[in-house]
């Protein structure tokens, strides 16, 4: 089962994985949007690793912590340090998350809940559907490839994995999508061709999850 020291190692997993990335993740918001993403979400996250290194904010060590407590405090950390669309969406995924993760071990199954939270969180927060070349793609696909992973009988491992590979594949299948959600929308047919950085930063996220698993 995963626990809470795995969360923390995700979030700085994922804080490295965006700044090894941000120039790239910008360079893709600089052909359909306004060339921030990578700036955006690599401040959220610093962010978030100087909150987790500030020993002052973590609770006392007879309490337990668990995995939600981990995802509250980068949702809440994103929420106020992102601007931009990627702020609110990824704050909503990670308190959605949170909600349904409120345990000290999550196993195949409830790994899945919580990736199917922060899809839920980030589709109504941006009022988004699969297909409309945003983020939304790259968690559905991570949700339907983790499912079925578990309803295969795989470990965490195997459900990270299959969520990865499966957000990564559907990030690079938004490059021929029309966007018709969020600033991309405003080009219309000319984001025809281009990545959407918001796929591609769901995709790092859970390329971490998994490398913080095994
Ligand atoms: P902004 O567009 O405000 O500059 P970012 O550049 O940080 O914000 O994030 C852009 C990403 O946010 C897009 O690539 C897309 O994946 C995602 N996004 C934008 N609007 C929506 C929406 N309504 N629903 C889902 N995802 C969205
Ligand atoms: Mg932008
Ligand atoms: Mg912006």
């Amino acid at each position: 089962a995963l626990d809470a020291d795995w969360a923390e190692r995700w979030v700085r997993r994922t804080a490295q994985a965006v700044a090894d990335a941000k120039d790239e993740l910008t360079e893709l918001d600089r052909q359909i949007g306004d060339g921030d993403h990578g700036e955006n979400l690599h401040r959220g996250f610093q962010a978030v690793v100087a909150r987790l290194d500030d020993t002052a904010a973590q609770p006392a060590a007879d309490e337990e912590r668990t995995v939600g407590d981990v995802l509250k405090l980068v949702a809440t950390t994103l929420m106020s340090t992102v601007g931009g669309a990627s702020g609110p969406l990824y704050g909503t995924a990670y308190l959605r998350a949170a909600k349904v993760s409120g345990r000290s071990q999550i196993d195949p199954p409830a790994v899945v809940a919580v990736l199917e939270a922060a899809l839920e969180g980030v589709a109504s927060r941006g009022k988004a559907t699969v297909g409309e070349k945003t983020m939304v793609d790259a968690w559905q696909a991570a949700v339907d490839a983790a499912e079925a992973a578990a309803d295969d009988g795989g470990s965490e491992v195997d459900v990270l994995r299959a969520a990865a590979e499966a957000a990564d594949t559907a990030s690079t299948g938004t490059i021929p999508l029309v966007a018709t959600k969020g600033r991309a929308s405003y080009l219309g047919e000319r984001s025809a061709g281009h990545e959407d950085p918001g796929a591609r930063s769901t995709a790092l996220v859970l390329g971490a999850a998994m490398a913080a698993a095994v």
